[in-house]
């Protein structure tokens, strides 16, 4: 069974002003369809055809003969991610138990948020911002290039790539103005309450 691209959640122009349809376009349309196919002509005929996107990063990390397999996989589990951890009219304030859960590790929202821009902004290179969930504490971690959570024992809740392609179309060179606009207009609480409550169910 081949990986597909999956579609994304949102229209293409459902971001904008902020993100806009040639990124997106680009962005899904070639990126992460990229990612697919290549993962796709890696893993045909392997004992890996089979299994599933988890399990591929899972079983590939660190194994330097399968750099490229784990590269691929995890670029495609990080975009599908990625586009969820967005929404149109995104931004403001978690609410519930993860709020609460926020205040608690970070001492408030607006540390959370210093510290997760500082992530994107500080990845050397291409990369990621995450909130995780690690041994029962949220942290904020950054990783490079298709590194991800999945395989350190931390529990993602929400990422943000800060891969150029991410947004130079639309921000060029000023990655701590799109990580800011992620934080104000884009994050999607909403997908991070639900990956916080299935992680403490
Ligand atoms: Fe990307």
């Amino acid at each position: 069974m081949a990986f597909e691209l999956p579609n994304l959640p949102y229209a293409q122009n459902a971001l904008e002003p902020h993100i806009s349809v040639n990124t997106l376009s680009f962005h899904h349309g070639k990126h992460h369809a990229g990612y697919v196919n290549n993962l796709n002509n890696l893993i045909k005929d392997t004992d890996l055809a089979d299994k599933s996107l988890e399990e591929i990063v899972k079983a590939t990390a660190g194994d330097a003969s399968k750099v490229g397999i784990f590269n691929n996989a995890a670029q495609v589990w990080n975009h599908t991610f990625y586009w969820h951890s967005m929404k149109p009219n995104g931004g403001g304030a978690p609410t519930g138990a993860l709020a609460e859960k926020i205040n608690a590790d970070f001492g408030s929202l607006d540390n959370f948020k210093q510290q997760f821009k500082a992530a994107g902004t500080g990845q050397f290179g291409s990369g990621w911002a995450w909130l995780v969930l690690e041994n029962g504490t949220l942290k904020v971690t950054k990783t490079l290039n298709a590194e991800n959570p999945l395989h350190q024992g931390q529990i993602p809740l929400l990422t943000m790539d800060v891969w150029e392609h991410a947004y130079y179309l639309d921000y060029q060179n000023r990655r701590p103005d799109y990580a800011q606009t992620f934080l104000d207009h884009l994050v999607n609480w909403d997908f991070a309450a639900e990956n916080y409550a299935k992680a403490t169910a």
